[in-house]
């Protein structure tokens, strides 16, 4: 009997129902035809290449850039009961020959292959041998040199349509990017495929962004709001990686650093734990995150500023997969403006590279000081009409208030003005206070028209106003590097011609701890999960990573916690009821249905 669309997802991944546009993209493939899917993380991209190959003769064939994404992806899709392999430099040459001996006597539905090795002529003579039922090119913006991960080898990827024009295609992305997406489609030969275009929204996704004041306060009371959660923290440099995440351990957090500076063992154990334990929180650059499929992960923090919009899409997008809450939270403050424009003005690029980097910091400037809905900025940045509020972001919570700073606006500029344009913002805000120094007198600038103009405000009050100024373009930074502001054309308007100036009022801090009475960390509340279900969450849990153990499999291999949660509420009695759980097919009702009933049904 032909098995339809339906009954894989049903019977397979054990959920009720497609997503989307997933059916639209299965139906479309397993009849032949190619497509180009853009779609953001969490989306469910992997569906809509798995059942058509699934529901077609022959292999699949995955091309996958990562290692640890291919694996990953096996284990799920074995736990699944799909015969699935993965060919890539971490099979020894036995592991190797069995796997191309098993895909040619067309025992594999699904083969997952790195492109270096799938181009190889030893390779392409494997697959002339055998039947195919599908090409998939995963993270198909690798191909493209103005996104962030190129890969030359994805360049080549069009001998396939060439050698197979028969077989269909389909590449998949989650970039938000419009020229990255234009050149996909050009440099894989697949403008003929139907695109499926998704929103890029993540509506479990909850945006924060907050003044830099004490980050290290600031953090742990974040961390406080996620206890036993996974999470990634990211910083700007090494160092600070190093730092923070040995301060978090200290602090009996189970924080883990990763970055390109550490050995390839120690960074290969630390994400391997990442993936393999619950709760884990990885401090790590932006060299970390790049194929995690891990679903689970409740947070992502940036305590600096991240290098542009689309970066910070993506980076924030590794949060909550699997559909469940998650939360993006980042800290900044001036210092880190200065920091990210003098990055620029110093890096080795030729100046119109350069012109770019300043545009997407801009950019992503707008996005940290706006005062409505970051959602609707986010989604506007990449061509997408979203309307806010969202409700789910700091700014539709608490709408920001404004203030009129034309008056302070005039003053700092022209305190730029008149010492010279030589100065950083600590030594103007300096001037602008009245700060009599040895240096401020050895510069003359106690002489100044505008020496202890601004004596009616803080350092902090002032420090708001230069950022923002900076963030807006009223101020800029010297061309070579050196931090030192400048006047710029827009400058001018504020003035001479006094341009009025609306600035954001920044918010106070404020405590958000989750922690009971008794000190316990309560796990699992923002996914809901209420006091009197804690036992049973807990014990869900740790049922779910002792079979995980058992197996050698990250735990959400076994069950994703959506599953998990889904039982919660679904308190099944027995297999047919466990088996109308999201989550829950044949193979894993078979193998793990009685474990998972016999703990719902012990409370
Ligand atoms: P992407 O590759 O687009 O980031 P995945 O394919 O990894 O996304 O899917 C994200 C999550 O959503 C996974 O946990 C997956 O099991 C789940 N998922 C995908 N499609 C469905 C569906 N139709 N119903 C329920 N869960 C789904
Ligand atoms: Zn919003």
């Amino acid at each position: 009997m032909p098995r339809t669309a339906l009954d894989i997802l049903h019977s397979v991944f054990g959920y009720p129902g497609f997503r989307g546009q997933q059916q639209a993209i299965v139906e479309h493939v397993a009849e032949g035809g190619d497509a180009l899917v853009l779609m953001p993380t969490g989306g469910g991209k992997s569906l809509c290449y798995q059942i058509p190959a699934l529901l077609r003769q022959g292999t699949g064939i995955v091309v996958s850039p990562l290692i640890a994404l291919m694996q990953d992806q096996v284990e799920a899709l074995r736990a699944a009961g799909v015969a699935a392999a993965y060919l890539n430099s971490s099979l020894d040459a036995q592991a190797q020959r069995e796997v191309e001996r098993l895909f040619l006597a067309g025992g594999l539905d699904l083969l997952y292959v790195a492109p270096e090795r799938l181009l190889t002529p030893r390779f392409m003579g494997l697959i002339e041998q055998a039947q195919i039922a599908l090409f998939a090119i995963d993270e198909a913006h690798c191909v493209s040199q103005w996104g962030h991960d190129f890969r030359p080898e994805y360049r080549q990827l069009t001998v396939l349509h060439e050698r197979f024009p028969q077989v269909p295609r389909v590449a998949l992305t989650a970039t938000a990017d419009q020229r990255t997406r234009e050149e996909i489609a050009e440099r894989l030969a697949l403008g003929a495929a139907r695109q499926f275009v998704a929103s890029f929204d993540r509506p479990n996704l909850c945006y924060r962004v907050m003044l830099k004041h004490n980050p290290r306060t600031q953090l742990m009371q974040f961390l406080a709001g996620h206890g036993g959660e996974a999470g990634i923290v990211y910083a700007l440099s090494r160092k600070k990686v190093d730092e923070t995440a040995a301060w978090l351990a200290a602090a009996g957090i189970d924080a883990l650093p990763y970055h390109a500076g550490l050995d390839a063992a120690t960074r290969a154990s630390n994400q391997q734990r990442f993936l393999r334990e619950d709760g884990v929180v990885m401090v790590a650059t932006v060299a970390f995150g790049m194929g995690i499929d891990k679903p689970d992960v409740r947070f992502v923090a940036h305590l600096d500023l991240p290098r542009s919009l689309e970066g910070y899409y993506q980076e924030t997008g590794r949060g909550g997969r699997d559909g469940l809450p998650a939360e993006a939270w980042m800290i900044y403050g001036l210092a880190d403006v200065v920091t990210m424009s003098q990055m620029i003005a110093q890096s080795e690029s030729a100046d119109d590279r350069k012109r770019i980097e300043r545009q997407k910091l801009e950019l992503l400037l707008a996005y940290a000081e706006a005062t409505r809905c970051r959602r609707e900025l986010l989604l506007g940045a990449f061509g997408e009409d979203f309307q806010g509020p969202c409700g789910r972001c700091d700014n539709c919570q608490q709408p920001p208030q404004t203030w009129d700073a034309t008056v302070p606006a005039q003053k700092a500029l022209s305190a730029v003005y008149r010492s010279g344009q030589r100065f950083g913002a600590g030594h103007v805000i300096d001037i602008l206070r009245g700060v009599d120094n040895e240096r401020m007198s050895q510069l003359g600038h106690d002489r100044l028209s505008t020496f202890g103009i601004g004596t009616d405000m803080d350092e902090q009050g002032w420090r708001s106003v230069f950022r923002q100024l900076l963030a807006t373009g009223l101020l800029a930074t010297d061309a070579e590097g050196y931090g030192t502001l400048r006047l710029t054309h827009a400058s001018r308007a504020v003035l001479s011609a006094g341009q009025r100036v609306l600035l954001r009022q920044d918010a106070k801090p404020v405590r958000a701890t989750r922690r009971r009475r008794d000190g316990q960390v309560i796990t699992g509340a923002n996914l809901g999960i209420e006091a009197r279900e804690q036992s049973l969450w807990n014990a869900l849990r740790a049922l779910r990573t002792q079979l995980a153990r058992q197996q050698g499999v990250p735990p959400y291999v076994v069950f994703h916690d959506a599953t998990l949660l889904a039982m919660l509420r679904a308190m099944p009695a027995d297999e047919d009821e466990l088996a109308q759980v999201s989550g829950v097919g044949e193979a894993k009702l078979q193998r793990y249905g009685r474990d998972f009933l016999a703990v719902i049904n012990a409370g």
